[in-house]
């Protein structure tokens, strides 16, 4: 059995270019001065993520708060063969949220990395337990959850599976803390703490839509003002992504099993159409830029 090796993390890996994992990316450079390799099996996504970063660093410039690019970019490698990521000390999966498309991944990937290395999963909602058991070494795998968009939220959601170890634990912690994050702890439970509370709440919202209580304006101007939160939940599910939020709700409806947390079908229908938010240019709202 592969057993944990206490080392101090130096190269970060990460699988997924997409939102989440271009700003896990950013954070692991900028924050925690750490190497950083990234890949995901879309090309275009990769160049992408390599111009979300381009944009990020020039906002960081304009505004004074960064001199120069050039050591984070030197420090994230953006790679099309998932074994150089393999080498890494810590990986952290974010592909899309899709249960069998993660399983299928850690079967894969597991066996590739080196001895004592830690493999955290990105996941908004599906069990620790179950990604660990897919793995090579379960005592390995934790949930490390960050929070969109990941430069400027605070906040980590760490899950322990039923078998990650205290090494898992107190690694990934640091780790975390070296990237400038509060963490919080939560049992593997569906949704864990944030999903289980925002999801449904998020989910109502497009049902409230979808039975023609208000206009999207009035939904997402009632809850912005009257709950003092900077985005209204249509927004907010534009800017995670409609898939994402589907994908929430329907392991929350599939493992808790109560019908509150069935999906709106307007949700649905909205996935079904392609229309996935912001990063494809059409959710609830229109966006006439790309992310
Ligand atoms: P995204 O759609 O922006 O990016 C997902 C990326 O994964 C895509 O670029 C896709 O090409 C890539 N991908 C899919 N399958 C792959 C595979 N087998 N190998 C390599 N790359 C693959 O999604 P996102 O919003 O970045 O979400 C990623 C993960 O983070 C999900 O698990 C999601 O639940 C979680 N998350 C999302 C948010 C949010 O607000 N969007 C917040 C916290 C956590």
């Amino acid at each position: 059995m592969l057993g944990f090796i206490s080392r101090k993390i130096t190269t970060l890996g990460i699988i997924g270019a997409g939102q989440m994992g271009t700003g896990i990316a950013i954070v692991g450079a900028n924050t925690a001065k750490l190497n950083v390799k990234i890949f995901d099996h879309s090309k275009e996504q990769n160049s992408r993520s390599v111009s979300f970063i381009d944009t990020w660093i020039n906002r960081k410039i304009s505004k004074g708060e960064l001199k120069s690019g050039d050591e984070i970019k030197a420090k994230i490698s953006h790679l099309t063969d998932l074994e150089s990521v393999a080498e890494c000390d810590f990986i952290v999966e974010a592909i899309s949220e899709n249960p069998d498309a993660k399983f299928k991944l850690f079967r894969h990937v597991s066996p590739i990395m080196k001895q004592g290395a830690i493999l955290a999963s990105n996941t908004s909602s599906i069990s620790i337990t179950k990604l660990a058991a897919c793995a090579e070494f379960p005592q390995n795998v934790i949930g490390m959850h960050f929070m969109n968009p990941v430069p400027v939220m605070t906040l980590v959601e760490v899950i322990r599976g039923l078998q990650t170890s205290e090494s898992t634990l107190k690694i990934t912690l640091e780790l975390a803390k070296s990237m400038g994050k509060v963490c919080t702890e939560s049992q593997d439970r569906p949704g864990f703490i944030a999903n289980r509370i925002l999801m449904p709440y998020i989910n109502e919202a497009i049902q409230v839509l979808n039975e023609g209580v208000a206009s999207k304006e009035h939904i997402d101007t009632t809850m912005k003002l009257g709950t003092n939160v900077p985005m209204g939940p249509l927004e907010l599910a534009d800017f995670i992504g409609l898939d994402t939020c589907l994908s929430i709700m329907q392991v929350l409806h599939r493992e808790i099993g109560d019908s509150k947390y069935r999906p709106s079908t307007l949700l649905v229908n909205y996935v079904n159409a392609g229309w996935l938010g912001k990063k494809t240019g059409k959710g609830f709202y229109d966006y006439k830029k790309k992310i």
